[in-house]
């Protein structure tokens, strides 16, 4: 069948399911796109406030322009602009503050953290050494290996600073959201060494929304459908086919495509499924979430674009009242998000992805708040206004249940071949998003998936069989 005789509905607008309409749409296909929300984005979405543009999220895209997210935008002719994250971007433990540049993995600019950051006398050239190593991109044959090795075990190899270990298990909260016990060395060094290598850290110009709108826009610029506040309810498989989806009323279709994730894609498709898959599916864990304090300030309070900030280990009364927190200042390198002389800090911090924990979510976000004052004196004195969102704020926006920050986790027990694969086990069905298909830090990976499925739905269409390498 050629494209244009397969009809195609993609249930969700988040990063991965805008971009995979869009892209389909640009190979042909016809494309309808029914998201639950009354807008696109999903957990990458911005409001607006008071004349500030905030995102749900507490973003910033690795690899901007150069990864996935401009490689789509280039493709379907969408017209998202980047803005560098630059000039200041710091990662502390305690007081010790180590600022490093867009090229963080030359030689000088590791030496200086690794300084910065407090490494213990004679560590310095071992941790030297590991550094380089994350921060380069493997081929191939080494990373099946890397894959199924937690990040610690790949540290442990090098040294054991105690400081080194810190600094580099917050920095995988930050990049995989999982600690480095379970985040996977292969998936943590895909992230982090495309980061050294394209030193093109950004924020999507207008918040992180842009990126989904500018592939909507464009999508229906090429003949795409978008329907909105139209929640699918079930997907209909007719002799192990899909034929359409159910969302208060029947939408044929002869590929379905879901960015709703890959537990609630089963709980969609429901008794079709073989059982084993199910248990499996059902098995895989998320990647834990995270609350949010979103600042409007009416002056310029944090002079640093991005900082990653952790208690002291040798602090405990520090770590008994503070927490670990990352806050982009989205507004220094986007100035048109907030009122002339104005600024938006997004503090957040990472906890386990669960609603029903209510007391934890607000206990975390008192020490946010905490931490926040006593890093920045003064910031309380200065709030136009304030915004704390828990893990049932994201929950809501993304339509899943746990609220996780990213989607099945990058654990080294379920990345590289251990990962859903995109096709699902019903002709004419497959998962695009975060959960499935591609690799990278959140967005990205959301974006790569996109990507990547596009291709496999056109292969399949034209009865290409081509592997996906991801
Ligand atoms: C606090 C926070 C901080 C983050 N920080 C970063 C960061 O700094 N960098 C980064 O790259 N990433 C970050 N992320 C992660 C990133 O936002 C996500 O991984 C990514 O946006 C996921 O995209 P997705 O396409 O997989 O799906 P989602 O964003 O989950 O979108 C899914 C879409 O499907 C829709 N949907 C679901 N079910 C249905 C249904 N039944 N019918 C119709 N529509 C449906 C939803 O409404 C939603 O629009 C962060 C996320 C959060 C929450």
């Amino acid at each position: 069948m050629a494209p244009d005789e397969d009809k195609v509905v993609v249930i969700g607008s988040g990063i991965g399911g805008a971009g995979c309409a869009a892209l389909l749409a640009r190979k042909g296909f016809e494309v309808t796109l029914l998201e639950r929300n009354e807008f696109p984005g999903g957990k990458g979405v911005s409001f607006e406030k008071d004349g500030f543009i905030y995102d749900t999220g507490v973003h910033a895209v690795g690899n901007g322009e150069k990864g996935p997210l401009g490689e789509i935008n280039r493709i379907v002719g969408g017209d998202l602009e980047w803005a560098l994250i630059e000039g200041g971007n710091r990662i502390a433990l305690g007081d010790k503050v180590a600022h490093y540049p867009l090229d963080f993995a030359c030689d000088d600019a590791i030496r200086s953290l690794i300084d910065g950051i407090g490494v213990r006398p004679g560590n310095e050239e071992d941790c030297f050494i590991c550094f380089k190593k994350l921060a380069t991109i493997k081929p191939a044959s080494e990373m099946e290996v890397l894959d199924r090795m937690p990040l610690k075990d790949y540290v442990d190899q090098f040294t054991d600073d105690p400081n080194f270990h810190l600094m580099l298990n917050a920095t995988c909260g930050m990049l995989i959201v999982l600690t480095y016990y379970q985040g996977s060395a292969g998936e943590f060094i895909h992230c982090f060494a495309t980061m050294a290598q394209n030193a093109s850290l950004s924020y999507p110009r207008g918040g992180m929304g842009s990126v989904a709108k500018a592939y909507v826009e464009a999508f229906e610029s090429m003949g795409g459908t978008v329907e909105y506040g139209r929640p699918v309810e079930g997907i209909i498989v007719e002799d192990g086919h899909v034929t359409g989806v159910e969302a208060n009323g029947r939408v044929p279709a002869d590929i379905v495509v879901s960015n709703a994730g890959l537990q609630p894609t089963v709980k969609m498709v429901g008794k079709d499924l073989p059982r084993k898959y199910v248990d499996w599916a059902t098995s895989l864990k998320s990647s834990y979430g995270a609350v949010s304090v979103k600042y409007a300030l009416d002056e310029k309070v944090v002079p640093y674009p991005l900082t990653l900030w952790m208690p002291d280990l040798e602090d405990p009364e520090a770590a008994e009242k503070y927490v670990g927190v990352f806050y982009p200042v989205p507004s220094i390198p986007d100035p048109e998000l907030v009122p002339e002389g104005c600024q938006l800090v997004l503090a957040g911090a990472v906890l386990p992805a669960d609603p029903k924990l209510k007391e934890l979510n607000r206990q975390v976000l008192d020490r946010i708040e905490a931490t926040m004052s006593m890093l920045h004196p003064g910031i309380d004195d200065h709030v136009v206004w304030k915004l704390r969102t828990g893990t049932d704020y994201v929950a809501n926006i993304s339509g899943r249940e746990l609220g996780e920050v990213i989607g099945l986790a990058q654990d080294f027990r379920q990345v590289g071949h251990d990962r859903p694969d995109p096709r699902m086990p019903i002709g004419g069905l497959y998962l695009v998003g975060a959960d499935a298909g591609g690799r990278g830090i959140g967005t990205e990976m959301a974006g790569d998936s996109a990507l990547n499925v596009s291709t496999m739905i056109e292969d399949d269409a034209f009865g290409r069989d081509k592997g996906l390498e991801v």
